[in-house]
């Protein structure tokens, strides 16, 4: 018998291990897959920190307070305070305690959504999964069992959850508590059409394990859910690209997006979760992000989001000499799509956005740019789930609640299987940042109990 079960070895699953090893105790992590990483490894690598040396360094003045102000915005005070709270209290140290498992860090990234200054500090994810893992097991305490999938939580005659029956019927018993760990559900098209039917024309990318679980395990016991309203996708997915996983945020530099009809449709520096709902409600459910030479120009091969050149040489933009041969190519009326450019250009001259009302790239940051200069580009975008940012009330000790508020006793959960801390939309670097931040924290709450 173990002090405690794992299950799931994503970011959060292993974040969770180490801080239950280093506290001490004994730990089991179930893993369905033959192969630890979940989403976390596939993951573009950006965590969300606020003061860190990495941002001193570059001249970057953020704190935890402004950091806690962001994600409360960007939630639109749906999110949890306490919750909030939490994950800004506990980031920077976690931030150093991947630091000392081995996690290496690139420098901050300017563009990100939800951002009120430059705080995406990025990683390569699967070798942080590695690190944590290999962190964990170094410890001799940590039994790893891939290929194994839990099934079902079991509780004792006072109702304290005890252990875990697995898929084959065998079962496992902790002595202190079992850490719900198994991620989101984007791979679950029941559980998609059940909480997010506006999304069933999008793309999905996840782990293959993201099939709600957990989320299904707790329930069985009385577990309440939060935020289920709000699933998102990210906009800025090529519809028919297999090849590459990440969305392009062209908009961020100062693209527009517009729809088939040729007309803008919201603003576009908003989350790019915000503008997945946007793309949504478009005919055929697609925009192309519209830019010129120089803003193409400004984009960065070292940020996948940011990383027009590949895209290019991919064949993945259209271009034309003039607006109008871009027009052709993408089906849109000439006329209209430059109207909707003269028109944009001239809020940009006038300092106001009449439509809309864009005042910067993105959130409050950069100044707007023409787009003027040819050649002009069109990528066409839709909306693809990466992850499900909802699920299970926890409390800030990473506690499974009921819906009345009290503590489900010996159950804990960490990461994309809980809800409440994002609220209604994302900050980039939030998703992984919760599932280290909290997977700690619940590591470190069973260790104290
Ligand atoms: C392509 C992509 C890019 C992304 N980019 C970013 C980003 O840059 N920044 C950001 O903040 N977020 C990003 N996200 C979201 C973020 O990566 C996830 O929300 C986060 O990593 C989830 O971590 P997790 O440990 O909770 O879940 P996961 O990493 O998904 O791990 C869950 C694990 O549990 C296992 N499991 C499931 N059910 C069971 C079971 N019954 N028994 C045993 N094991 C089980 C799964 O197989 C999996 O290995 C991205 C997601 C994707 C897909």
């Amino acid at each position: 018998m173990s002090d405690v079960i794992v299950i799931g070895g994503g970011a959060a699953g292993w974040a969770a291990a180490l801080s239950a090893v280093q506290g001490g105790l004994e730990v089991v992590l179930l893993e369905k897959l033959a192969e630890s990483g979940g989403s976390s490894a596939m993951s573009g690598g950006c965590l969300a920190f606020a003061g860190t040396e990495l941002q001193t360094d570059q001249g970057v003045a953020d704190s935890p307070d402004r950091l806690y102000a962001d994600l409360r915005e960007v939630g639109q005070e749906v999110n949890d305070p306490a919750l909030v709270r939490a994950y800004c209290d506990a980031q920077l140290a976690s931030c150093d305690w991947l630091k000392a498992a081995g996690v290496q860090f690139s420098p901050v990234i300017e563009t990100a959504a939800g951002q009120s200054v430059p705080r995406v500090h990025t990683v390569d994810p699967a070798d942080m999964v590695r690190a944590l893992k290999a962190a964990a097991e170094a410890s001799g305490r940590v039994v790893y069992r891939p290929n194994t999938a839990a099934q079902a939580l079991e509780q004792d005659a006072s109702g304290r959850v005890r252990g875990v029956r697995l898929t084959d019927g065998e079962r496992l018993e902790a002595r202190r508590g079992v850490i719900i760990a198994s991620g989101g559900f984007a791979k679950n098209p029941d559980m998609l059409t059940r909480y997010a039917p506006h999304y069933a024309p999008a793309v999905f990318v996840a782990g293959a394990g993201s099939q709600g679980d957990g989320l299904r395990m707790a329930q069985a016991l009385g577990a309440d859910l939060r935020d289920m309203d709000y699933v998102k996708g990210t906009f800025g997915k090529h519809p028919t690209d297999e090849t590459n996983d990440h969305s392009l945020q062209a908009v961020y530099k100062g693209a527009i997006a517009v729809n088939q009809d040729g007309q803008r449709f919201v603003d576009e520096s908003i989350s790019y979760k915000l503008l997945g709902d946007a793309v949504m409600a478009q005919p055929w459910h697609c925009a192309y992000q519209i830019l010129d030479q120089a803003i193409f120009d400004t984009g960065d091969d070292r940020v996948r989001i940011l990383d027009f050149g590949r895209r290019l040489e991919e064949g993945l933009f259209y271009v034309g000499d003039t607006l109008a041969e871009l027009a052709a190519q993408v089906e849109i009326d000439a006329d209209v799509l430059q109207a909707t450019v003269d028109r944009y250009n001239g809020y940009v001259d006038a300092g106001h956005d009449a439509e809309f009302g864009r005042t910067h790239l993105v959130h409050r940051h950069g100044a707007l740019r023409k787009i003027e200069t040819a050649p002009f580009y069109a990528y066409p975008s839709t909306a693809v789930v990466f992850g499900t940012y909802c699920g299970l009330r926890i409390d800030p000790q990473a506690r499974v609640l009921r819906a009345d508020g009290s503590w489900l006793e010996g159950l804990y959960a960490a990461g994309e299987a809980t809800g409440g801390f994002h609220g209604a939309a994302y900050m980039t670097g939030s998703a992984l940042g919760k599932a280290v931040v909290f997977g700690r924290l619940a590591g470190q709450a069973v260790a104290a109990s």
